[in-house]
């Protein structure tokens, strides 16, 4: 049994790999602004056993600046924003 809940969060390793169809999208929890996730960026940044949501929350937004971001599997966001959140 883990010692703590952060042992069972998913890790950025889980970046690697999404459901057909459905790419890493962060969401900027100040704007609201959602982007794809630069995944090769990420894992370049915070290697592959970092907490997903603790690398998250150190992605800043493109829009407003802020950092924070919820990161979540979805459809495309249409139409695709050119730039990447970092
Ligand atoms: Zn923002």
């Amino acid at each position: 049994m883990g010692t703590r809940n952060l042992d069972r969060m998913p890790k950025t390793w889980s970046l690697r790999s999404s459901r057909p169809n459905f790419i890493w999208i962060a969401k900027c929890m100040n704007c609201g602004r959602k982007s794809p996730v630069p995944v090769g960026k990420m894992l370049e940044r915070f290697g592959e056993k970092e907490i997903l949501m603790r690398a998250a929350m150190k992605l800043k937004c493109d829009g407003c600046e802020r950092s924070g971001a919820d990161v979540y599997q979805g459809e495309l966001p249409d139409p695709a924003p050119g730039q990447s959140m970092f």
